[in-house]
């Protein structure tokens, strides 16, 4: 083989996995593929040092720092871990610390799957959050690790400090976003790292406030501490969450028992780990043992195989979204994956389905993204046989049997035919689901066969149904005590708020989260229609394409007849601010000055109560929270003098959103 080729082959395609997954947070290949190549240039270089460049991928810790954030230089270089896939590399790794610290001791961690971050506090505020970016320069992401609940914004002590950590997805979290993305037909992560990773690096932080993002912090920079340990236990005095599951060892074989350990308890774990962080304990080792230009000789990275089972792909059958999107599904032999058997898995898209050269009757490797959705990772192609067919995208709706259209720089193809049956079946049943109208009484099946009946072919009709009861009760499966159950229920859930019915009408863009911002902006169904491009984009949180999506399905006919029927037909056409909400605002005194640009002051008032706060007039001894608007007057300077927080209107909003 032609060495010097292949290295730069393998740079190439490394380089570009690398960007997209540190930089766009959007993997293009496997984490196991990446490891298998980055290994295999690694060997190549060890044995001929010659072919070892200062560009090559391993020597660069992580990716370039975007552009749109400020860039923040690390007082100390943030640095990778070395990986061990095998318990012989681990014992490699202690014999390479016992010849040069013989009386090393180790603390494991978890590793925890996110990305890094450093906290810097000033006088015991925290004043920067950057990413870890290229190990030097990172990128400045303040403002949404504030939105991070156990992030301390201010600490007990007036310490100036750096401490770091990775910030994470909870497993639970990654689900219900998924699921959220899913309903609203947008693009899924692709596991817990890349869903964190996405929502850190954001301008905007209300997306950051919504992520539910966690943090573990595991290392106290530069502080007095003897030990690893020691560092732990501090951080988590001075107020930091720190990951409880840690163990000291005294061997190597201790060691590898809590890997064992720890790989069992993995599956169960709120949060994705890939592996355990084994560091020599005692610091004043680590100078001693030293480091290379990526990673520290006193630490290293036990990765754990990703439970991963092969079966037959049988067929990729295919799904119409609610909007007409086309998703290719793969139905396989079932499997045991994580402890649940699994027959289905998507296949996202077109262009997905040919990077992975999936053929119908390959065998597969399946796994669960985030411990919990079903994915296929690879074919594998050194299996396939003579009955393997090339997949080929569909160009007609397999509902019905219209062309197909793939919008200019969308990966999905679409059914435009607005009378397909399945896409109209769809838009029953998201209205009817919980995150949108939430009629729990009409599930799928039932949206399926009330639609097929003739009783059900558009939203307006679940609200007609009781006109058709004595024919309803007489279907298969039914009778007249579901019936009544159902017919009620769609009765009582005519009360229920706007944003329930904006998110249920199913407009391209207008998930659950930007339903509520509109209802809160405009109040009842008359401003909502008459709402301009201007006035959803002077929102802030709302993009163009909502803004433009949301103007254009107010502007046809046929949707505003639907609405002015589901009017007639009573449902509850105004926004209810609801139900006081334990927040962030639970028992505080606030105090507003100056002019908000988001709303006026009877708004704050009523949203501060909403969520079980006060506005009061005047500053005094009692008030917890000073608002600033722009303008401020001398409530300001009171505020200050007494030492009240204050947070701006940024911040304020994005408290409201937690
Ligand atoms: P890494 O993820 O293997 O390990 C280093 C990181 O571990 C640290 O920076 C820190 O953020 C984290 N960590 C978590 N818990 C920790 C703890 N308790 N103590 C210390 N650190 C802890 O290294 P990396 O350089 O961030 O990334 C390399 C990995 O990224 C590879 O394994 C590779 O699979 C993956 N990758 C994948 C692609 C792809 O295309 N799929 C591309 C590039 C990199």
């Amino acid at each position: 083989m032609d060495l010097a080729k292949r290295v730069n082959e393998l740079k190439e395609i490394l380089n570009k996995a690398s960007e997209a997954y540190y930089v766009y947070d959007n993997p293009i290949m496997e984490d196991y593929e990446y490891d298998k190549l980055i290994t295999e240039l690694i060997t190549i270089e060890d044995a001929n040092p010659e072919l070892k460049t200062a560009d090559s991928p391993t020597n660069r810790i992580g990716g370039e720092v975007l552009s749109k954030f400020e860039k923040v230089t690390h007082a100390q270089k943030m640095m990778s871990l070395s990986d061990a896939f095998s318990y012989d590399e681990l014992r490699d790794f202690d014999n390479r610390v016992k010849a040069l610290a013989p009386n090393a001791t180790y603390l494991c961690e978890l590793k925890i799957d996110g990305l890094s971050v450093s906290l810097r506090y000033e006088n015991g505020y925290l004043v920067l959050g950057a990413t870890r970016g290229n190990g030097s320069i990172g990128e400045n992401i303040t403002h949404n690790v504030k939105t991070i609940k156990s992030v301390p914004l201010k600490l007990k002590n007036d310490l100036s400090i750096e401490v770091r950590g990775e910030i994470f997805m909870p497993k639970k979290s990654f689900v219900a976003l998924n699921l959220e993305r899913e309903a609203n037909e947008e693009e899924l992560f692709a596991n817990c790292r890349n869903a964190a990773a996405g929502s850190v690096r954001q301008l905007d932080s209300s997306i950051a406030a919504k992520r539910n993002l966690d943090v573990y912090l595991y290392y106290y920079l530069g502080q007095n501490v003897n030990t690893q340990e020691e560092a732990l236990i501090e951080m988590k005095e001075l107020g930091f969450k720190v990951n409880p599951l840690y163990k000291h060892c005294n061997t190597i074989d201790d060691v590898i028992e809590y890997i064992k350990d720890m790989g069992e308890k993995r599956p169960d774990l709120p949060y994705d780990i890939d592996g355990i962080v084994i560091k020599v304990n005692e610091i004043k080792l680590h100078d001693v043992i030293g480091e290379t230009v990526k990673y520290p000789k006193w630490a290293i990275a036990y990765k754990f195989p990703p439970e991963e089972v092969s079966t037959k792909l049988l067929d990729i059958t295919y799904q119409v979204g609610r909007s007409g999107v086309i998703t290719p599904v793969a139905s396989f032999k079932p499997v045991f994956v994580q402890g649940s058997l699994i027959s289905k898995a998507t296949l996202h898209n077109e262009d997905y389905i040919l990077a992975k050269d999936i053929h119908i009757n390959d065998s597969v490797i399946i796994r669960k993204a985030g411990d919990v959705i079903p994915e296929v990772v690879r074919p594998l192609v050194e299996e396939r046989g003579i009955d393997a067919i090339a997949f080929k995208m569909i160009t007609n709706c397999p509902c019905c049997n219209s062309e197909l259209v793939r919008r200019d720089g969308e990966a999905d193809y679409y059914c435009l035919n607005p009378n397909c049956e399945e896409k109209l079946i769809n838009k029953l049943i998201h209205f009817a689901s919980k995150p949108a109208y939430n009629i729990d009484t009409l599930g799928d099946k039932l949206c399926e066969q009330l639609y097929n009946a003739g009783f059900m072919k558009n939203i307006a009709d679940i609200f007609k149904l009781k006109n058709h009861y004595n024919e309803l009760i007489i279907l298969p499966g039914l009778g007249a005590k579901s019936i009544d159950k159902l017919l009620d229920r769609i009765e009582v859930s005519k009360n229920n708020n706007l944003d329930q019915l904006l998110f249920g009408l199913g407009i391209r863009h207008c998930g659950a989260k930007i339903a509520k911002l509109l209802c809160r902006k405009f109040k009842d169904i008359d401003g909502l229609m008459s709402a301009t491009y201007d006035d959803i984009i002077s929102i802030g949180d709302v993009g163009d394409a909502i803004a433009y999506e949301f103007v254009e399905y107010m502007k046809n006919a046929e949707n505003i007849a639907l609405i002015n029927e589901l009017r007639e037909l009573g449902l509850n056409m105004t926004y209810e601010f609801g139900e006081i909400k334990e927040s962030y605002f639970t028992s505080k005194k606030c105090v507003l000055t100056g002019t908000l640009s988001s709303m006026g002051r009877t708004d704050a008032k009523k949203l501060i109560e909403s969520h079980g706060g006060s506005l009061t007039d005047s500053v005094s001894k009692k008030t917890d929270i000073l608002i600033l608007g722009e303008n401020p007057g001398s409530k300001y300077d009171k505020a200050k003098a007494l030492g009240i927080y204050i947070m701006n209107e940024e911040e304020f909003l994005s408290k409201i959103k937690e």
